[in-house]
């Protein structure tokens, strides 16, 4: 039997090391995107139930001097979380390689310059329609022009390189994949495009109305040619592609058609305080305890590789006895 490395990088039974650490700051949204949250009757973490900025920038430190270099902060929505800034300076004087925040950009435009001051190396931004009437469906509330234009102060911020994020729902937004495309052409951005996957608030998730990566990679490589810029071992979730012709790039997140466990080095933290090392599972190592209860250091690191070591080898959503995770991915973060 494997017995569970107590020092080095945070590793699991499958070899998999994780440098990737994704930290939700907040189960609130400002949104209510349709295959993500309810529209209505959500219940929201009590504030006291929340980390704070002391107790996530402890754990970052911990997790930094095992090995993880890639920081994603998330959410809810991360810019509803108030002084924001404030955190991403104490989390930047760790020394990241990476410290990315992934944002629906609807209060962006407002604090690009002082995240990028405080240290925030970029952001990811959230759009699925580049149609106006489309977006608001999707998204419940926000408007399309509040976010381009957040794209736009992002990049004179220095916030780059700047990427859009579109999840593909069949019908519903699929006939904007070469709107996408000419987007990221136009604007140099890299679009990506993720497939639907079950963790929507509603559970009405259907393998028929996902959009699978190959189909957007044939749609898109029959106008403009597309040449692999990853190979299928690197770690990061999209497979990245540039434009033939050497204007733009576009990814493609197909986590449901072609999963990409085996390389998987990602773990979350919940805005609650729990570890979680799948978006898909419901094993959950709860930190918060430990930092409200004098843990030390040495505590902290030991949760962390129990948690990485419980990993499984895959997300098993194709798998006949798949079960959704029980808990909403705006607690848990996206
Ligand atoms: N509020 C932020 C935002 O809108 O980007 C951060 C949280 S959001 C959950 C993070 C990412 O998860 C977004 O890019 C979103 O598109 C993606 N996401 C959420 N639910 C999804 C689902 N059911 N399938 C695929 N992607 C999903």
């Amino acid at each position: 039997m494997q017995t569970m490395p107590l020092y080095g990088r945070l590793v699991d039974r499958y070899g998999r090391v994780h440098n990737d650490l994704r930290i939700s700051v907040t189960d609130r949204c400002n949104l209510r995107c349709m295959y993500w949250m309810p529209e209505q009757g959500l219940a929201f973490l009590p504030t006291k139930e929340l980390l704070t900025f002391d107790e996530i920038t402890r754990l970052a430190q911990v997790a930094r001097t095992l090995g993880v270099t890639a920081l994603r902060i998330t959410g809810g929505e991360p810019l509803v979380r108030k002084g924001l800034p404030s955190l991403i300076a104490r989390l930047s004087e760790i020394g990241f390689d990476d410290l990315a925040m992934i944002t629906n950009g609807t209060e962006l435009a407002k604090v690009a310059e002082r995240l990028a001051s405080a240290g925030l190396h970029r952001v990811n931004v959230s759009c699925d329609s580049l149609r106006p009437e489309r977006f608001a469906t999707i998204r419940r509330r926000g408007n399309l022009a509040v976010v381009l234009d957040a794209t736009r102060a992002a990049e004179e911020a220095g916030l780059t390189p700047l990427k859009v994020n579109v999840v593909l729902q069949r019908n519903q937004n699929d006939d904007e994949i070469l709107d996408f495309a000419s987007f990221a052409r136009a604007t140099g951005r890299i679009v990506r495009f993720i497939e639907y996957m079950p963790l929507d608030a509603e559970g009405t998730w259907d393998r028929d109305q996902l959009v699978p990566g190959r189909e957007v990679f044939e749609r898109v490589s029959a106008v403009w040619p597309l040449e692999p810029l990853t190979e299928p071992t690197d770690a990061a979730p999209a497979e990245r592609f540039r434009f033939a012709d050497g204007i733009g790039e576009i990814g493609l997140i197909s986590t449901v058609t072609e999963p990409f466990c085996g390389t998987c080095n990602r773990l979350r933290l919940t805005a609650d305080g729990a570890l979680r090392n799948c978006p898909f599972s419901d094993d959950e190592h709860t930190v918060r305890d430990v930092l409200r209860n004098d843990g030390t250091d040495a505590d902290l690191s030991l949760l962390l590789r129990e948690a990485v070591w419980a990993k499984f080898p895959g997300h098993g959503i194709n798998e006949p006895d798949f079960l959704r995770p029980a808990r909403s991915m705006s607690i848990t973060g996206g």
